[in-house]
C-alpha cells in the first residue's frame, strides 16, 4: 500500500475482502477466543482476543498506513493509548517535557497518575526554541507535542523540535489528533511516535471511543504491545470496525472541515464581537507560515475570544443551535464548547489554563451558510 496516495491507503490498507465468501468488507470478528487445532495449533496466529483480534489487527494495519508508520496499536481510548505508550517506554526518574497547552487529560495522566511511579513532567512554550532548549533535562526521555494545540491552536514546528529533542537524546511523540493524518504526518518530519484519539476525526461520527499509537520504526512497538496485552485496554471488535469505517472517508471529510472552518474564521475576524480568532489558516495567526509548510490544510478546529469577556463567551456557547453544546470534536456535526468549564476544567489554575473569554468550535461538514447563520443568530441573542 505504501506506494499509493493517502486517500487510497485509507480505504484499502488492511481491508482485503473476506477470503471465505468474498464479502468486500471484512467481517467483524465478534469473538473472545479462537479454536485451536491441537494444543498450540493456532489458526493464523489467533489465540485469545486480548492478545489479538482480526478486526482490531486490520484497523492497526490501516492506522500504520495512514501515518506511514512501521506499525500501530489500537486501544479503547486515546488516553488508554497514551498510558500504554508511556508505561512501555518510561522508567522511574524519567522526565517528560510537554507543550504548555497540550490536551488537559494528557497533563492529568502524567501529573496525577504517572507521577506516583516517579515520572516527572514539566511544560514549556515549545514554539520558543530557547525556552524549549533550556527546559530539556538530562533525564528528559520524551518531548510531547501537540500541533495545532487544543484549544488555542498554537502551532509548533515539528522538524525543529525533533532536531532539538534528538540532540538532547529525547524521543518526540506527537499527538496528531487535531490535524489528523490527512493533513499532517509527523513521522515524515522526523517524529518517533504519533498518538491519536481516534474518537475524534478518525472515527469522525461521534459514535465510538478509541486511541492509537503509531511507531516510526521497530524500537518500541514490542514493549508497548506487551502493555496492551498485559494490561488489556484494547479496542473492542465493534469499536474497531466503526473506526475503520470512519477512516475510509477521512480525506474527503478533512477537506470540507477545513473549507468550512476557514470561512467561519474569516467571518469572525471581521466581527467586532470577537477580539481574537485562533485559526492557523488566517494569515494573521502567528503560526500560519509553519502550519502552511507542515500541513496540507488547516483543519476544522478554531477558537474565538469574545471581546466582552467570560459571561458573553458562556452565553454565546449556549445560544447556538446547529453548533451543539458538547465536549469532544472531530465529528461530522458541529460542536461548541466553553473550555474553561468543560474540556479544560482539569487544568484551571495551572500553567495550562485557558483564557476565560474563549469558546471552541469543532466545525462540522454541514452547509457552511447554515453554520454562519447559526453563529449570527447566536451573536444576536447575546446582544439583547
Ligand atoms: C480527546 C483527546 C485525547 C484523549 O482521547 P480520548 O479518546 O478521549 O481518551 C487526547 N488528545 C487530544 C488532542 C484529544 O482531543
Amino acid at each position: 500500500m505504501s506506494d499509493h496516495a493517502f486517500a487510497t491507503r485509507a480505504i484499502h490498507a488492511g481491508q482485503d475482502p473476506d477470503p471465505l465468501t468474498g464479502a468486500i468488507i471484512p467481517p467483524i470478528y465478534q469473538a473472545s477466543t479462537h479454536v485451536q487445532d491441537g494444543i498450540g495449533g493456532f489458526r493464523s496466529g489467533y489465540e485469545y482476543n486480548r492478545a489479538g483480534n482480526p478486526t482490531r489487527n486490520s484497523l492497526e494495519t490501516q492506522l500504520a498506513a495512514l501515518e506511514g508508520g512501521h506499525g500501530a496499536l489500537s486501544f479503547a481510548s486515546g488516553l488508554a493509548a497514551e498510558d500504554a505508550l508511556l508505561r512501555g517506554i518510561l522508567r522511574p526518574g524519567d522526565h517528560v517535557l510537554m507543550g504548555n497547552d497540550v490536551y488537559g487529560g494528557t497533563h492529568r495522566l502524567l501529573t496525577k497518575v504517572h507521577a506516583a511511579w516517579g515520572i516527572e513532567t514539566s511544560t514549556v512554550e515549545l514554539g520558543d526554541v530557547d525556552a524549549a532548549r533550556a527546559a530539556l533535562r538530562p533525564e528528559t526521555k520524551i518531548v510531547w507535542l501537540e500541533t495545532p494545540s487544543n484549544p488555542l491552536l498554537k502551532v509548533v514546528d515539528i522538524a525543529k523540535t525533533v532536531e532539538l529533542a534528538h540532540a538532547a537524546g529525547a524521543l518526540v511523540v506527537v499527538d496528531n489528533t487535531f490535524a489528523s493524518p490527512a493533513l499532517q504526518n509527523p513521522l515524515a518530519l522526523g517524529a518517533d511516535i504519533v498518538v491519536h484519539s481516534t474518537t475524534k476525526y478518525l472515527g469522525g461520527h461521534s459514535d465510538v471511543l478509541g486511541g492509537a499509537v503509531i511507531f516510526g520504526d521497530d524500537r518500541f512497538i514490542d514493549q508497548v504491545r506487551f502493555q496492551q496485552f498485559a494490561v488489556g485496554a484494547v479496542s473492542a471488535p465493534m469499536d474497531g470496525w466503526l473506526t475503520t469505517r470512519g477512516i475510509k472517508t477521512l480525506a474527503v471529510r478533512m477537506r470540507q472541515h477545513s473549507v468550512n472552518a476557514q470561512a467561519i474564521a474569516e467571518w469572525a475576524a471581521a466581527r467586532p464581537e470577537f477580539e481574537t480568532v485562533y485559526y492557523p489558516g488566517l494569515a494573521s495567526h502567528p503560526g500560519h507560515e509553519v502550519a502552511a509548510a507542515q500541513m496540507s490544510g488547516f483543519g476544522g478546529m478554531l477558537s474565538l475570544g469574545l471581546a466582552s469577556g467570560a459571561d458573553a463567551a458562556k452565553a454565546f456557547a449556549e445560544s447556538t443551535e446547529l453548533f451543539q453544546l458538547a465536549e469532544s470534536l472531530g465529528g461530522v456535526e458541529s460542536l461548541i464548547g466553553y473550555p474553561p468549564d468543560m474540556t479544560h476544567a482539569s487544568v484551571r489554575g495551572t500553567e495550562l489554563a485557558v483564557p476565560e473569554n474563549v469558546v471552541r468550535l469543532s466545525v462540522g461538514i454541514e452547509d457552511v451558510a447554515d453554520l454562519l447563520a447559526d453563529l449570527e443568530q447566536g451573536l444576536d441573542r447575546i446582544a439583547h
